[in-house]
Parts: structure tokens; C-alpha cells; sequence
């Protein structure tokens, strides 16, 4: 397509007009295909859009699980990441919320349907009809493929970005996009406050941050953890108490310990152990997605405990936790990488080899295209 303007002289001048805005990025072609250099195209910022220069872009373990086709029904190619900060660098002539030069985040959805239930009430994360996921997904008209923050730039809807407060760390802020709202978000609905009794099971990306933001809300901090040599990490990072699973007689001497339990733990449990650690009507909330594990309904039964799960949290509670998080210094301890590590980045977050996140600084993928 090609268009006519005038040129600073009044000379007309002819030049293409975009269609889409190629963009490097890092794929897997196939599932548990390893990822390499990729071009994905990227639409042209429509009228409510911005276009969002990606500067960091943190691994979640959802990433890796994906990427492997662990939960099946992957879209390939895929290009992951939902934990993207970045900055505007362009408009549509109808954003009245942002401006270039805006720094800003995207996490894990950036559409829904606006109209069902969920949406009405500002809860995207469990739109009726399908929110469109940040990556291995659809947009809204249920046949685009989107594409993740593992790429140079990203085209999104206006009332699907947040604002990242002045003055936070961006690499080490990245994170706060998905671990930071998927912990943020179950501990302020279940009411965690300083008379609450916290457990948060396996010290990963997830759980670090869990812990910050517990602690933050006043909360007395237990981590649950398969690797002892944690212990030290999660003190530091707040936590009032360190309890190693591998310990036989962990389970017996805690039981009925915990008013509320945090299970962020990727890899398959037994879920009937951990219940037994709660108290009368305490709840149990899995935000981790492993394989299936049986469940019995004694431990439920016995103390009238709960169990429930959390998904990520809505657009308002994001930027709620995004503002909580800077008003109470809370960021992600990271070890950011080049994109071209990333293959090894995912293999060491399986090992739970990461203290705590993985972000790829997306200068490294720019810089190889330049
Ligand atoms: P991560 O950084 O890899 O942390 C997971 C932690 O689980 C590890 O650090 C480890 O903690 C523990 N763990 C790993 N393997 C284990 C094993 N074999 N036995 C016992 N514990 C083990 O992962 P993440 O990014 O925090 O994500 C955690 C889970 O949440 C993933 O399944 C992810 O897909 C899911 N997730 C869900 C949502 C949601 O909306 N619900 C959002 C994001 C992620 P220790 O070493 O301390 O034991
Ligand atoms: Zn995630
Ligand atoms: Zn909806």
C-alpha cells in the first residue's frame, strides 16, 4: 500500500505506508523445540493502541511449561514472556491514558471481552469468553495469534497496560507483572493482614515475591520449601521461619501451624500433606499449575479447612499492586540475562537454579538485529 503526502517543500512525496511492524524475537517453533532468533509481525497501533518499546522481560515458570507444551493445546510458533516493562513510543489518535515516552507494563492478558460478568467487574483474568493471553493465545477475534515480551516491541490496547510507578527498578519490577499480581492478588481477597499465620510453599519466582508482599501486608511469613539450602534467602528476604519438606517429621511436628497457605509450587505434590498443616478453617490457595495430583477429602473435612486457587489478578488490582509494591519497596531479587541465554535460563529454573527470577534485558535481542 502506498500513500501520498506532502514533503516539507510542498513537494509530493510518496512512501510506503506500514502494514505491520516486523519485529525480532525468540521463538519456539515446535513444541520443546529450543528457542531461537524469530520475526514475528506486529500490527500497526490502531486507534486505541500504543506500541510499547520492550525493555525487560521476566521468565516465568508458565513460560517454561508452555514452551514445552506441558498443559497441551500449545500455539506454535510461540514466542513467550508476560512480565514486560517497557516504554510508549507511539500512540493512536483515540489513547486518552498514556503518552509517549510513558513507562509503562503489560502482563499476562491484553484483551478480554468487556462485557461478561468477570469483566464488568474488573476481573479480566477469569473472562467468561477467554481472555486474550499475553502469548499462546488469541486476540479477541479468536484467530490472530499473540505474541509474548521475548520480542522488541509489543502492540496492545490501552486499558490493558499499566503504569510502572516513578522510580522503581524496571529490570527488577518486571516480575511484579505476573509473580507479583498472581501473589498479590489471593493474599489481599483471603484478608491476609498481621494477624494472619502465612505459609508460602517452594521459594521460586512466585513464592519470593509472595513473601515480600506478605510481610508488606504484616503478615507473620512461614516458607515451606524441598530445598534446604534456602533457608538463609527466605530469612533475608523477610520470612519469620524456614521449614525444609525433605524433613520427615516437618509435616507432624507443623501440623494445624498455618491460618492461610500460598502453594506455588511447580512441580506435582501431595496436596493431602500440606492441608494437614492448617488450622480449623484455614484456607489452602494453589496458585501453581503442575501435573494433577489426588486429593482426599479428610484432611478438607477435618478442620473445616479450604482449598482454592487464584489466577493472576484484573487490570485495577495489577496497578493496585504495582502502587503497594513501590510504596512498600517491594521488587523481585533477579539475575538478568541476555536473550541469548535463554534456552540455559529455562533449563535452571526447572533445577529451581535461579535466585529468584530470570529478566532478559531486551537491549542484548536489539543489539543482535543492529
Ligand atoms: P519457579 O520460580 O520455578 O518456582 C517454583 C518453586 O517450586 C521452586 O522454586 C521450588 O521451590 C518448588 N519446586 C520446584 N520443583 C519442585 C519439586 N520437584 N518438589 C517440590 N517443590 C518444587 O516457578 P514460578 O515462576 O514461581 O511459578 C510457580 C508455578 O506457578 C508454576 O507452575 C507456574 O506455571 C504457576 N503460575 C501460576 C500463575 C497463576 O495465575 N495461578 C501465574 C504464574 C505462574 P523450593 O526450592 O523452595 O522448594
Ligand atoms: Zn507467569
Ligand atoms: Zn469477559
Amino acid at each position: 500500500m502506498t500513500t501520498e503526502t506532502r514533503g516539507r517543500a510542498g513537494a509530493p512525496e510518496r512512501r510506503e505506508m506500514e502494514t505491520t511492524l516486523k519485529t525480532p524475537a525468540y521463538a519456539a517453533l515446535s513444541p520443546k523445540a529450543p528457542l531461537a532468533p524469530f520475526a514475528i509481525e506486529r500490527r500497526v497501533p490502531g486507534p486505541r493502541d500504543v506500541l510499547i518499546d520492550i525493555l525487560y522481560c521476566g521468565v516465568c515458570h508458565s513460560d517454561v511449561h508452555q514452551v514445552r507444551d506441558e498443559w497441551g493445546g500449545g500455539i506454535f510458533p510461540m514466542v513467550p514472556g508476560h512480565e514486560i516493562v517497557g516504554t510508549v513510543a507511539r500512540v493512536g489518535a483515540a489513547v486518552t491514558k498514556w503518552k509517549v515516552g510513558d513507562t509503562v507494563g503489560v502482563g499476562c492478558f491484553v484483551d478480554s471481552c468487556r462485557e461478561c460478568e468477570a469483566c464488568k467487574a474488573g476481573e479480566e483474568q477469569y473472562c467468561e469468553r477467554g481472555m486474550s493471553l499475553t502469548y499462546n493465545g488469541y486476540e479477541q477475534d479468536h484467530e490472530t495469534p499473540t505474541y509474548g515480551g521475548y520480542s522488541t516491541r509489543i502492540v496492545v490496547d490501552e486499558a490493558y497496560v499499566v503504569r510502572l510507578p516513578g522510580g522503581v527498578p524496571l529490570a527488577q519490577a518486571a516480575p511484579l507483572l505476573c509473580a507479583g499480581i498472581t501473589t498479590y492478588s489471593p493474599l489481599r481477597h483471603f484478608g491476609v493482614d498481621a494477624r494472619t499465620r502465612v505459609a508460602v510453599m517452594g521459594l521460586g519466582g512466585l513464592g519470593h515475591v509472595g513473601v515480600k508482599v506478605a510481610k508488606a501486608m504484616g503478615a507473620n511469613v512461614t516458607v515451606l520449601s524441598h530445598s534446604p539450602g534456602k533457608r538463609e534467602d527466605a530469612l533475608r528476604l523477610g520470612a519469620d521461619d524456614f521449614i525444609a519438606t525433605s524433613d520427615a517429621t516437618a509435616f507432624e511436628r507443623n501440623a494445624r501451624r498455618f491460618d492461610f497457605m500460598l502453594d506455588t509450587v511447580s512441580a506435582q505434590h501431595d496436596y493431602n500433606a500440606y492441608l494437614n498443616l492448617l488450622r480449623r478453617d484455614g484456607t489452602m490457595v494453589l496458585v501453581g499449575l503442575p501435573d494433577p495430583a489426588p486429593l482426599s477429602a479428610g484432611p478438607l473435612i477435618q478442620g473445616r479447612r479450604r482449598l482454592a486457587g487464584s489466577a493472576i489478578g484484573g487490570i485495577r488490582e495489577t496497578q493496585e499492586m504495582l502502587d503497594f509494591c513501590a510504596a512498600h519497596g517491594v521488587v523481585a531479587d533477579v539475575e538478568v540475562i541476555p536473550i541469548q541465554r535463554i534456552n540455559e535460563a529455562h533449563d535452571r529454573t526447572v533445577r529451581s537454579d535461579v535466585r529468584y527470577r530470570f529478566v532478559i534485558d531486551i537491549a542484548s535481542l536489539r543489539q543482535a538485529e543492529s
